[in-house]
């Protein structure tokens, strides 16, 4: 049997160890440090959690995280309205604009194909995208996925919808880790690997 502690520190140690990236050892220093913690700053990390679920949605065109749909990137003119760069989660939208190579706009997926968790391409903003190659104004798709599998198979499925559109579809140049996630790479390999990009 494994020992726990009684009631509401378990419940706490038990929902940080739910999270991603966290496991059974540091959700429970995390509980501990905000038991002992002064109270505002346990407040403000209550208040925090609250205000993202309250305020946070996801963008009606692009399906990035913002605070009012259209986000920001969506509704600014100077940006490159004929370019769109699809990614899979919002984070990933963040660590190519962190390159300050790309003026484009952006689609977030929420994912990629995965048939070993059930994601099929309907589970993705699919839908979304090609409801916005249909005007004609986008005349590139950069495909911006993970390079692991399900990225790959992701990539795969898109450019083969994408080719008969009559429209620019590009990916990362490789440079970037096999098996990585976008999200660790450094600014100076992705911008590299977006400059580097190449017709699929
Ligand atoms: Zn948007």
């Amino acid at each position: 049997m494994v020992l726990a502690y009684d009631g509401a520190i378990q419940r706490l140690i038990d929902s940080f160890a739910s999270l991603p990236g966290i496991g059974p050892k540091g959700a429970q220093r995390i509980a501990f440090y905000l038991l002992q913690a002064p109270d505002v700053e346990s407040q403000r990390l209550v208040d925090a959690i609250s205000e993202v679920k309250a305020k946070v949605k996801f963008c009606e065109i692009c399906g990035n995280v913002c605070e009012s749909s259209p986000c920001a990137i969506c509704s600014d003119p100077r940006r490159d309205h004929t370019t769109i760069c699809v990614v899979e989660e919002p984070k990933d939208v963040m660590s190519i604009e962190n390159t300050r190579e790309y003026r484009g706009l952006y689609q977030v997926l929420g994912g990629a194909i995965n048939p070993m968790a059930n994601i099929g391409p309907s589970d993705l903003n699919i839908a979304q995208l090609l409801n916005r190659l249909k005007d004609g104004q986008v005349k590139e798709v950069i495909v911006a996925l993970n390079p692991n599998i399900e990225g790959e198979a992701t990539t795969t499925y898109l450019s083969r919808l994408l080719t008969p559109l009559d429209i620019k579809v590009t990916r990362l140049a490789s440079g970037l880790p096999v098996g990585g996630d976008l999200e660790y790479a450094d600014e100076i390999t992705l911008s590299r690997a977006l400059e580097g990009r190449r017709e699929v």
